[in-house]
């Protein structure tokens, strides 16, 4: 169009003939003007669209890593369920494996933990519960896990650890749990537990390697309780 404008005042040989031309001109220029604007706010509107998209595509996955963090958690203490457990030890076996690492577990059981149940009742029970798991927590590198096995049975899972320093690390547990008293009524409760560690031994599948920890805790019990065993 600019080339055909061009042509006609080129070839225009009075002003009233310009002066028509350049009214073309104008026109034109509006109309252009008017789409471009039409242009720029459909460009604004659909941006928007797609911020907005991505906004709720952030959330729901958001939501979803919540909810599988919750499929994977016990929802008393928060500590990983029986399938975060097994989850783990299969990824945790797995990363050993790659890197040649050892890995140690521990399984721990709350001693008299029936007497604290009938003395501070069942939600103080509760209570105790929630309390350990978090002083275990604070207490583990992130890297560790810890899972309820059961009612009060945890498993402990420590990557990259072999005997010596996971029977220090229950050694420490059981110092900080005489340290990190549970408050019950603002009275304080020392609660114990008996634990046994294993190491596992090449690829020794995890009921296999479960079932020493529990044997050694079983034996930790019955020569006195509060105390640590190492699994044979
Ligand atoms: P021991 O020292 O030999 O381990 O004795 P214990 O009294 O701890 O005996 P045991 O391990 O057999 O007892 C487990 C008790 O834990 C029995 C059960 O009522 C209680 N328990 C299990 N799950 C829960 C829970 O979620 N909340 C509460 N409050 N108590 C629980
Ligand atoms: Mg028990
Ligand atoms: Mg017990």
């Amino acid at each position: 169009k600019i080339e055909g404008y061009t042509r006609k005042i080129g070839g225009a040989d009075n002003l009233t003939e310009l002066s028509h031309i350049l009214d073309d001109i104008m026109h034109d220029t509006r109309i252009i003007q008017a789409s471009a604007l039409r242009s720029h706010e459909e460009l604004a509107s659909t941006r928007k669209q797609a911020h907005e998209a991505e906004a709720r595509a952030r959330k729901l996955e958001h939501e979803l890593e919540q909810v599988s963090e919750k499929m994977h958690e016990d929802q008393l203490t928060g500590a990983l369920n029986r399938r975060g457990m097994d989850e783990t030890l299969e990824r945790e076996f797995k990363r050993a494996g790659r890197a040649q690492s050892s890995l140690s577990v521990a399984l721990l059981d709350i001693d008299n933990f029936k007497q604290l149940n009938d003395t501070l009742g069942h939600q103080g029970g509760d209570e105790a519960l929630i309390h350990l798991t978090r002083v275990i927590k604070d207490a583990l590198r992130p890297s560790d896990s810890v899972a309820r096995y059961g009612g009060e049975e945890f498993l402990i899972i420590l990557p990259e650890t072999g005997m010596p320093e996971a029977m220090e690390t229950l050694e420490r547990l059981q110092r900080e749990l005489t340290k990190k008293f549970f408050l019950h009524n603002n009275e304080r409760k020392l609660i114990t537990f008996s634990a046994g560690v294993a190491l596992r031994a090449g690829d020794e599948d995890k009921e296999d390697l479960i079932g020493r920890a529990d044997n050694a805790m079983y034996i930790a019990k019955k020569t006195g309780k509060n105390r640590v065993v190492e699994a044979k």
